[in-house]
């Protein structure tokens, strides 16, 4: 089935969570720590500035994009 993708610069988001309009989303970029550490790139969690919980996580990572 075809999917449409439009483009919305006046959507504001709902949190999952709390149903709060995401006009904001905090991001932080936890420092990673252990003996592995090294392996974990550079994360930024991103969340809800209501209710705290987190959205989604990112990776960056060399060559990886996103
Ligand atoms: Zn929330």
């Amino acid at each position: 089935m075809p999917v449409t993708i439009t483009e919305d610069h006046d959507l504001v988001p709902l949190c999952p969570h709390c149903n709060q309009s995401l006009n904001v989303i905090a991001a932080t970029t936890p420092v990673a720590q252990g003996s592995s550490a090294f392996k974990f790139g550079k994360r930024t969690v991103y969340a809800c500035p209501s209710c705290r919980k987190a959205l989604g996580i990112s990776q960056r990572k060399g060559f990886w994009a996103g």
